[in-house]
């Protein structure tokens, strides 16, 4: 009698599923929580610093934790529909798109946040908590992306690959953060900071479209 008290896996309760495909699937759902914890303290941190700090940037990155955690959530739902294909391919869809939109909606807020910033004249201001959050965030994200991109090959899935490129503008953000802050400081240029920000825009909206059209994986 099977009298099994554990809850069936749909991930592995199918015969044919490809146990490679299982192991990608359960190191996607690791990737996926690691980037839930660790966007959720980046956040916390980056805006209660740059509030406290009065840091415009600072608040831009502690904003952009949450659509980083949005576009996780979106992945954890992507990465559950695997055991029926056919769902796994709608799901799939939706989820590059709402990673998509993800993408718009970061790029509509750095476009914002630094045309405020130019017109303030708003210099990028210190915080060496700040500073810490971000070349954490320049160490760790590279790597969280990279890993990422190896389970979207595996799983030939776009929008796994999307939420990559999440990770890596989180990096790009936050050496535009330092870099802003050195030239500030070292040069007096305190519109460097919104201007590099400035032109990610057309970058981050790029991967927002590419998104909607479901473009962009694995190749
Ligand atoms: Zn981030």
């Amino acid at each position: 009698m099977a009298a099994s008290s554990q809850p069936p896996n749909p991930i592995t309760q199918s015969a044919d599923y490809p146990p490679a495909r299982s192991a990608a699937v359960r190191r996607g759902r690791q990737l996926e929580y690691i980037t839930l914890a660790w966007n959720s303290a980046e956040g916390v941190a980056a805006l209660v610093a740059g509030l406290l700090a009065g840091s415009i940037a600072l608040v831009g990155f502690g904003l952009d934790s949450i659509i980083e955690i949005s576009s996780g959530a979106i992945l954890l739902w992507r990465l559950r529909a695997e055991a029926d294909p056919q769902r796994r391919e709608r799901v799939e869809r939706r989820a590059q798109r709402l990673v998509g939109l993800s993408f718009l909606a970061l790029a509509a807020y750095v476009a914002f946040d630094s045309i405020k910033g130019l017109m303030l004249h708003d210099a990028p201001r210190e915080s060496l908590f700040g500073i810490g959050i971000a070349v954490a965030a320049l160490i760790a994200m590279p790597l969280l992306a990279r890993a990422k991109r190896q389970i979207a090959r595996q799983l030939k899935s776009g929008a796994m690959r999307a939420d990559s490129r999440q990770s890596d503008f989180c990096a790009y953000l936050s050496a535009i953060l330092l870099g802003g802050l050195l030239l500030n400081a070292l040069l007096g240029w305190w519109w460097a900071d919104p201007v590099a920000a400035l032109v990610m825009v057309p970058l981050i909206a790029r991967e927002g479209v590419e998104g909607l059209r479901g473009e962009g994986c694995c190749d």
